[in-house]
């Protein structure tokens, strides 16, 4: 299939292509679109065209076009998924899964409405918090959820009245692209516009004067670029990136269930969560039983082409991603003691046997950096303030987890994590309608909840005397 970009309403060719490799293979599985400076000029000027009509509409008419959207995708479930597998790596039934996640967030947005705030009313003086839209969005998506993490971005930034430039990651376009062209036939044109690009257009939206929001989710060495870029036009943003987050077991917790619970956080997309459990604190006592657990179920996980059926564990999605995370357990292994993995597995795919290290140093990269990838290490504690301390001690503060036989004591604990969001006793619980974002330099802003839609508006107080 061709795949086209979707620009002022109609699906054309890009300037030049770029080769999408399926990583599970290594091979060229479709040849996407690029865009040109030009083309990206182009969309932005029909994008500024295009919102006048769209933010006049009411919410309640706008939801009506997403959700004639949700029901155009509907049918084609299975068609989206294979092409995300086929993109992205991970197994078809978590495909399956992200490409729901995409149907279920644009019924959610459909149904809201941000209605006016009364601040104040008397005889006197009525004052009013109104929203109104930004304008034109650029929406910048990463490769790990490259559906869902564009839907959770277009669909409240549509509902509210702005229009909105989808810009894929350059190694995971394809699904974004097909999205546009089911769009094409639904939305208004230059309300939703796609650009495919080699990452070099999104310096170009960040700084552009007509783009009013950027709704960025990637790595904090581009959010940086992200912020450095907005701030000739003040320009609004949202900046949802890396984490570094802690799992913190407590000496009550019962290992026969936390260990699945860990294990699943830290592979689950191959370990390609911005929110997954990407380093483990446990109590001295319990760490041999814990790391068998884990060393058992990584043994047990399935790691293959993630359209075989029983495949756990898909490839790493880009070569970059697999050589970067190759050179984190070299270093592991000199520091510390490989319990499980430790290897890629032969094949031209980038596959990651899921990797368990325990005896690291605090100030080794694994344990300091964001790995993003099957890699875990496990680190031992002796006294829970020190874990806490150990958990905090990051530059990020994205996510992160406590696991306890006492939920009380467990919510103590998340009480003193600096991150945006902890978990007790359960994990990646994400629901639309709760606000989500990240602490310290992983990230400025809320996605989702009441927040998540008024990031993507401007507040207007009208303050009127009454008498
Ligand atoms: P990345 O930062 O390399 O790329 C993200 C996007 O930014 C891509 O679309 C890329 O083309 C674009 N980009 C590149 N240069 C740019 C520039 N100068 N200005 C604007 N955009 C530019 O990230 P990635 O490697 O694709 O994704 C992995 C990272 O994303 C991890 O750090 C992960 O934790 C993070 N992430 C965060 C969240 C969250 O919600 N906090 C969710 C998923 C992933």
């Amino acid at each position: 299939m061709a795949y086209g970009l979707l620009i002022d309403g109609v699906l054309v060719a890009g300037a030049a292509t770029i080769d999408v490799i399926n990583p599970a293979t290594g091979e060229v599985l479709a040849a996407a679109p690029r865009a040109s400076t030009e083309q990206a000029e182009q969309s932005i000027a029909a994008a500024g065209r295009a919102f006048p009509a769209w933010s006049k509409l009411s919410f309640a008419e706008r939801g009506a076009v997403l959700e004639r959207l949700a029901e155009a995708l509907r049918p084609r479930v299975d068609e989206f998924a294979r092409l995300l597998t086929r993109e992205q790596g991970k197994p078809l039934d978590q495909a399956k899964y992200e490409v729901l996640g995409a149907i279920a967030a644009l019924d959610y947005y459909a149904a809201q409405e941000l209605l006016p705030k009364v601040l104040r009313e008397s005889a006197k003086e009525r004052i009013v918090e109104q929203r109104y839209p930004l304008g034109v969005v650029a929406a910048i998506a990463p490769w790990n959820f490259p559906l869902l993490l564009m839907v959770l971005k277009v669909a409240p930034a549509l509902i509210t009245g702005n229009v909105v430039i989808a810009k894929p990651a350059p190694t995971t376009p394809l699904t974004t692209l097909l999205f546009g062209a089911v769009a094409a036939d639904i939305l208004p044109p230059g309300v939703l516009q796609t650009l495919v690009d080699q990452n070099d257009l999104g310096g170009l939206l960040s700084q552009h004067p007509g783009i009013a929001h950027v709704s960025f989710t990637g790595s904090t060495p581009t959010g940086k670029k992200v912020l450095g870029s907005a701030a000739d036009t003040l320009k609004r943003f949202t900046l949802e990136l890396g984490g570094n987050d802690a799992a913190i077991i407590l000496d009550d917790a019962d290992l026969t269930k936390v260990a699945p619970s860990i294990f699943r956080g830290a592979t689950a997309n191959a370990g390609q969560i911005c929110l997954a459990v990407k380093r483990v604190y446990a109590p001295r006592a319990m760490i041999d039983d814990l790391c068998a657990a884990l060393g058992k179920l990584a043994s047990e996980a399935v790691v293959g082409n993630g359209l075989e059926q029983g495949t756990s564990i898909g490839p790493v999605q880009n070569k970059a991603q697999f050589e970067k995370l190759l050179g984190f357990i070299a270093e592991a292994r000199s520091e510390g003691t490989i319990v499980a993995g430790g290897e890629p597995l032969p094949g031209p795919g980038y596959f990651i046997a899921p990797t368990i290290v325990r005896d690291l140093p605090d100030d080794a990269r694994l344990v300091r950096e964001e790995q993003f990838g099957p890699v875990l290490p496990v680190l031992a504690y002796d006294d829970l303030d020190d874990a806490i301390a150990r958990a905090n001690d990051s530059d990020y503060g994205l996510g992160g987890t406590v696991w306890t036989g006492d939920v009380e004591r467990g919510i103590a604990v998340a009480s003193r994590i600096e991150s945006g969001t902890v978990w007790v006793n359960k994990h990646l619980d994400l629901p639309f309608d709760v606000p989500f974002g990240g602490a310290k330099q992983s990230g400025i802003g809320r996605q989702q909840g009441i927040e998540g839609m008024e990031d993507f508006t401007q507040a207007r107080i009208v303050n009127a005397a009454l008498s």
